[in-house]
């Protein structure tokens, strides 16, 4: 799989945790392109695993992804990601900004998640925690098309995460890159749809 990233775009990395979404940044990306919910926590807690302080590390999170955006870096958002409304705050931030937004999903089987997370030994997450965000992300991968991403990638084993090459493309303009009005369009009826399920 080829993954095409306008240089200036938001890149969206969504998986449950021990999905590898850090690790697929990591070979991928510059340090400073990578924003990670994990490293404002510890920036501010001491502790990666702090879910106390998750409020303020998003703040921080968006506002250094709205800074880096607006400079036209391209800026990876390495969280999980699950939630429809915690992706519509990036997606706002990037309209807002006029940069292309792309979706990177891994959607790896639980087992396979919950047996690298046992291995990883440092920040333990619970099981059950694990499952929730794994209900999360099905119930809305029917609807994430509409959500108005600019693209979305969909990785399901670890060889397909492992062969997944990025391509840069050229910057966009504020012309070209906006979301579409129709992309507008279907994404405001996916939330109708959405509230009207969560009613
Ligand atoms: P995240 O929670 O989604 O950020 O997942 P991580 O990137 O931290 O990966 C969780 C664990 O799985 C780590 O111990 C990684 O070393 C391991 N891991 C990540 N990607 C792969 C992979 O493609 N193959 C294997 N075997 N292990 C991986
Ligand atoms: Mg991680």
């Amino acid at each position: 799989m080829t993954i095409a990233l306008p240089a200036n775009a938001m890149v969206v990395l969504v998986g449950i945790a021990g999905s590898g979404k850090s690790t697929f940044a990591q070979a991928r990306f510059a340090p400073t392109e990578i924003l990670s919910s994990d490293t404002f926590r510890g920036m501010l807690a001491d502790d990666e695993a702090d879910q106390s302080v998750s409020v303020d590390a998003f703040d921080l999170l968006h506002a250094a992804l709205r800074l880096r955006l607006r400079r036209g870096r391209l800026t990876v958002v390495d969280a999980t990601n699950v939630e429809e409304w915690g992706r519509r705050q990036l997606l706002d931030i990037a309209n807002r900004e006029r940069r292309a937004a792309v979706a990177i999903i891994l959607d790896l089987p639980l087992d396979v998640c919950l047996e690298r997370l046992a291995g990883r030994g440092a920040r333990p997450v619970p099981v059950h925690a694990v499952r929730r965000q794994q209900r999360e992300l099905h119930r809305s991968l029917p609807t994430f098309a509409a959500e108005g991403f600019n693209a979305v990638y969909a990785i399901h084993s670890a060889t397909e995460a492992d062969t997944a090459r990025i391509e840069r493309t050229p910057r966009q303009g504020a012309g070209c890159n906006a979301m579409s009005r129709r992309n507008r369009a279907r994404r405001d009826d996916a939330r109708s749809s959405n509230r009207h399920r969560n009613a």
